[in-house]
């Protein structure tokens, strides 16, 4: 879980402070981020894309950035749109929270047969980081 590690003052407003995560995080403000979002998408299927209600921005980093990085770049990559549009619905529909089936009789798997099932996972590149994928 991610837990501020420490205060910054907005680079923007210089009057709020901002939960910083990392060194890394640009030390901006929920306002002064919403103004910078606030601006029009030319590609249309872009546009499209990020008509949603503004509360989803404030409520999740995550669009925030993605529309940042469209705005900032003029393009976003495929995964970083499937993303995108995964969390928009995931937001839409929130999904009421289900236990984790267990299956019954778990199955046992020896350690050798562990060994040579568990293949290295391909790494995938990117910038943006998504939920872990479903395995
Ligand atoms: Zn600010």
């Amino acid at each position: 879980m991610a837990v501020a590690k420490y205060q910054q003052r907005c680079a923007q407003c210089k009057k709020n402070m901002v939960q910083m995560f990392s060194r890394k995080q640009y030390p901006i403000c929920l306002q002064c981020q919403m103004k910078r979002l606030d601006q029009e998408i030319e590609n249309p299927e872009y546009k499209k894309m990020f008509d949603i209600p503004k509360e989803f921005y404030a409520q999740s980093y995550f669009l925030r950035n993605i529309k940042e990085a469209c705005i900032r770049f003029g393009s976003l990559s495929e995964k970083q749109v499937e993303a995108f549009k995964r969390t928009v619905e995931e937001m839409k529909n929130p999904k009421p929270k289900v236990e984790e089936s267990v299956p019954l009789e778990p199955t046992v798997v020896s350690e050798k047969e562990a060994e040579s099932v568990n293949k290295p996972v391909k790494r995938k590149k990117g910038p943006i980081r998504t939920k872990r994928a479903e395995v």
